[in-house]
């Protein structure tokens, strides 16, 4: 296999106002033993992600950044660094074997085209790993129009890729405060449109279910922009989370009732019958007076 090359200087770097440091990595494939999921592997070429979604459950999971002396970083950090994991596409190469007739989800715990893949390129990378694994069908999960520069590379696919944007709110001006550093949400549509267009399976991932204050013309753009299906699912609060907060200054806490998943998918299964993530949430977390110490709605794509 062809080396990657990288242009970019592989040691700690500022890019805008990110920490950026590069890391061998150990592994690349995460295996998904459970069959609710539908993939059998979880493959990040990051750790860390830029985006920085203020709801994001990631930022709870114990990360280090790399290098002589690993630097813990913690929940407030979350979205200020990022680790490329330089030999991505290598260690997949190695990995090969493990996949014939495996599905691979791209990416668990970051977003992939997060704006650093224009720089390094990984998910790219690892993408045309995958297309010389003719059995192997792949998964790729992003809030961001940048999946269009691999738009050539995922049609080399055909049947065997399907792209997921996550569209958790039909209002931008929600976005803003709930994801301030991630794409708009018109420029998702956008992206969904193109994909569709260009004959790339495309589908609807609300989730995790922000406000939506139309779900009749949300499902009504979905479909037009040519998403095949939906989902619908998924905050998880951590413990004292700060987005309780967020939600509870901008009268959003009914998000957090289990109901109104239900309500929103019911009307997108008007228009996707098979409507995916509508598992009831474990607890009856419904407008506490005090923040919990953790809700659950559970998203079908957990991992995310
Ligand atoms: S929710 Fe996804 S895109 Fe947002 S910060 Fe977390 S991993 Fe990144």
């Amino acid at each position: 296999m062809t080396p990657l090359l990288l242009q970019t200087e592989p040691s700690r770097a500022l890019f805008r106002d990110l920490l950026v440091e590069p890391e061998e990595a150990r592994s690349i494939l995460r295996p998904q033993k459970d069959d609710r999921y539908g993939f059998g592997f979880a493959l990040s070429p990051y750790r860390g992600c830029e985006h920085g979604c203020r709801y994001c459950y990631v930022r709870d999971y114990p990360q280090a950044l790399p290098g002589d002396k690993a630097v813990p970083v913690g929940r407030e950090a979350w979205g200020t660094w990022a680790v490329p994991k330089l030999n991505a596409p290598e260690l997949l190469w190695s990995q090969r074997h493990r996949l014939h007739g495996q599905t691979v989800f791209l990416a668990s715990a970051t977003d992939p085209y997060q704006p650093l893949e224009r720089e390094f390129r990984l998910t790219r990378a690892c993408l045309e790993v995958l297309l010389k694994c003719p059995t192997t069908r792949v998964l790729v999960h992003t809030r961001s129009p940048l999946v269009l520069q691999d738009l050539e590379l995922l049609k080399a696919f055909g049947p065997r890729v399907r792209v997921g944007l996550s569209i958790p709110t039909d209002d931008d001006t929600v976005r803003q405060v709930v994801e301030p550093r991630s794409p708009p949400i018109p420029s998702r549509w956008a992206a969904m449109e193109r994909l569709a267009r260009a004959g790339i399976e495309v589908g609807l991932a609300a989730c995790p279910l922000m406000p939506v204050h139309n779900p009749q013309a949300f499902a009504r753009r979905a479909k037009e922009s040519g998403a095949a299906s939906a989902w619908v699912g998924g905050l998880r609060l951590l413990r004292d989370d700060a987005f309780y907060d967020v939600l509870a200054r901008n009268d959003w806490l009914f998000i957090l009732d289990p109901a109104y998943a239900e309500e929103v998918a019911s009307v997108l299964q008007q228009t996707f019958p098979r409507v995916k993530g509508r598992r009831q949430a474990a607890e009856k977390p419904v407008h506490p007076v005090h923040p919990p110490a953790r809700h659950t709605q559970p998203c079908l794509f957990e991992s995310m």
